[in-house]
């Protein structure tokens, strides 16, 4: 008996009879074959949850199930690719804007045509398992895309050939007959399983100052970034998603604004990255929901993002996914429960959004993955998180602070002074601070920790001294106090500001952080010691001072002598201007 369509809300139907069919799988719904997910069963009748628009469904409509749940397909011709939340390519890369996928449209995840050349690296006789290295293709100069054995296929190879394949075509066969691909398929709500967990205690260098100096991130870690409308949320997912020292980029558009995703790709296609020498989108996977798609497909868009970066992963490389912005997945998850008519926790979400969100973050981490040879991956997670009113009470924040390993608090009072990055260093936290830093030192500079500390302790004291200077005025403080609002502002300008649309500076290598952080942290000794010799502040070189600061940190970034060299000058002018 054929299931129908007896009931439409939205992106919800309702249909029966589906007995045959398990919870999650996909399904064709009506003459367009429009996609949808069984998300409830209630005796014989199924809840669908469609991703595509319903207008002109109608009762009565004929619905299949495929017999399996929303899968991505893997393999050679993921990076550079631009998916939608169910894994359809989109095409044309310029109108992103537009909603441009016919509904029901079914565009393979991979690109079908294209012919690979793969390099086997087992032979027949081989006994394979899970995991396993098959062999590899380049699937862009210089990146070796490593074949694994998928899961739960294991046995002797009967053969496998080097030579040059479609994702259809099989590459060799197992004893038992299993054929094996280039490609595998995997459902996307089910973390990819590894042999063992490893701690995050390396850094992903971001680039950024203020991340990379203050609130460091450890491959496999995660960070929560709330903030209000305009804070900035989306400059550091991108300047990340452009900069941060990954090996593989997974770049989640989650409900944003179609623009904003057009501009992604813009800029992404023309930034070159250092380490490559290639366009950074050759490196990256963007998945989009843009505000015009079917909110129900956001649910699923973050999952799919997870998925592949967990693929990666799997084949031994360090994966940064940034999400802008998880509220939208969990307005997504409040959407559906609302018309499932579920019971509202708290601000309308289900009450089973923290854990689902605590399962998301749960994907992150650093492994070594299962089969042979031994490989080490990292995915690396961090979530824009976007409260309504920049209230960080809300229920979403809430979770996400619960979970992630640190905060990047965004400030709207800072973005509107135009402290970007806009991020409230007393309130923002890293848990991996500890683990990271001897890798930043041996990176940067052995005084590393020193500088993080005493910048960190200027910036306290300067928060106090304001506060004291609100009340008294700054000019009934004693010199040395004024010195320390004045190099703090110098800092919080320079140091922790940051312009990502200024080519020298959208990027900070370690090496020049840490001059930076050094060069001021000196400026303020020196200074601080003719203070105390008797020295007025105002006769003290500060202006001159201030702008050889300036200059540092608008030079282009140099090898590793150079800004130390440039930090020695500008001290000797601090000494001479006396
Ligand atoms: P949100 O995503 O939080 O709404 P955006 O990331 O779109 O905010 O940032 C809003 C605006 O703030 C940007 O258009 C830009 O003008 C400014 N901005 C944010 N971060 C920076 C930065 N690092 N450098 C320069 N301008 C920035």
């Amino acid at each position: 008996m054929t299931a129908t369509v007896t009931r439409i809300t939205g992106s919800l139907a309702e249909a029966e009879p589906l007995r045959d069919a398990a919870l999650y799988d996909l399904v064709r719904v009506g003459p367009r074959g429009l996609l949808g997910e069984i998300i409830r069963f209630s005796g014989p009748t199924a809840t669908l949850q469609l991703f595509e628009d319903t207008t002109g469904l109608e009762v009565g409509a004929e619905v299949t199930s495929t017999g399996a749940s929303l899968i991505a397909r893997l393999g050679p011709g993921l990076l550079g690719s631009v998916l939608d939340g169910v894994g359809r390519p989109l095409a044309g890369l310029a109108e992103v804007s537009g909603d441009f996928i016919a509904a029901g449209a079914t565009a393979p995840m991979l690109d079908v045509a294209r012919r690979w050349t793969f390099r086997a690296r087992v032979h027949a006789g081989d006994v394979v398992g899970p995991g396993d290295v098959l062999g590899d293709v380049e699937e862009r100069p210089g990146f070796e895309h490593r074949i694994l054995v998928p899961h739960g296929v294991s046995g002797t190879v009967e053969s496998l050939a080097s030579g040059t394949y479609t994702v259809d075509e099989p590459i060799g066969r197992l004893r038992d007959g299993a054929a094996l691909w280039l490609a595998q398929r995997w459902p996307i709500r089910t973390p990819r399983p590894v042999a063992r967990r490893l701690a995050a205690d390396r850094p992903l260098v971001t680039g950024q100052r203020i991340f990379d100096l203050l609130f460091p991130i450890a491959e496999g870690g995660t960070i929560a970034v709330p903030g209000g409308f305009g804070t900035g949320k989306t400059i550091v997912e991108h300047s990340l998603a452009k900069y941060a020292d990954a090996d593989v980029v997974v770049f989640v558009g989650c409900g944003e604004r179609g623009n904003e995703m057009a501009e992604v790709l813009h800029d992404f296609q023309a930034l070159i990255d250092p380490r490559t020498g290639r366009s950074i989108m050759e490196r990256t996977v963007l998945v989009v929901n843009t505000s015009n798609m079917p909110v129900v497909a956001r649910e699923a868009s973050v999952y799919l993002g997870l998925a592949i970066a967990e693929y990666f992963r799997d084949m031994g490389y360090r994966v940064a996914v940034m999400v802008d912005s998880l509220s939208r997945w969990a307005e997504a998850l409040r959407d559906i429960a609302a018309r499932l008519q579920e019971m509202p926790g708290e601000e309308g979400y289900p009450t089973y959004m923290a854990s689902r969100l605590g399962a998301l973050y749960e994907r992150a981490g650093r492994a070594i993955a299962l089969g042979a040879p031994e490989r080490t991956g990292a995915v690396t997670l961090v979530c824009a998180v976007s409260p309504p009113g920049g209230d960080f009470s809300e229920p979403v924040t809430q979770a996400s602070l619960r979970v992630a390993g640190g905060l990047w608090a965004l400030d709207a009072q800072l973005a509107r002074a135009r402290q970007f990055p806009a991020v409230d260093w007393a309130t923002s936290y890293s848990l991996y601070v500890d683990a990271v830093t001897p890798a930043l030192a041996a990176a940067s500079t052995p005084e590393w920790a020193t500088l993080r500390r005493r910048v960190l302790s200027l910036l306290q004291r300067d928060a106090e001294l304001r506060e004291i200077a609100s009340l008294l005025g700054a000019d009934e403080m004693a010199d040395r106090d004024r010195l320390v609002l004045v190099i703090a502002a110098m800092l919080r300008e320079h140091l922790l500001g940051q312009n990502a649309f200024d080519r020298n500076d959208a990027m900070s290598p370690l090496t020049k952080t840490a001059a930076l952080a050094r060069l001021g942290l000196a400026g303020y000794d020196e200074a601080d010691k003719r203070l105390v010799a008797g020295a007025d502040l105002d006769d003290l070189p500060v202006a001159a001072f201030r702008r050889a600061y300036a200059e540092l940190r608008r030079a282009a970034a140099t090898e590793d002598g150079e800004p130390m060299a440039a930090v020695d000058r500008a001290i000797a002018a601090l000494r001479g201007g006396s």
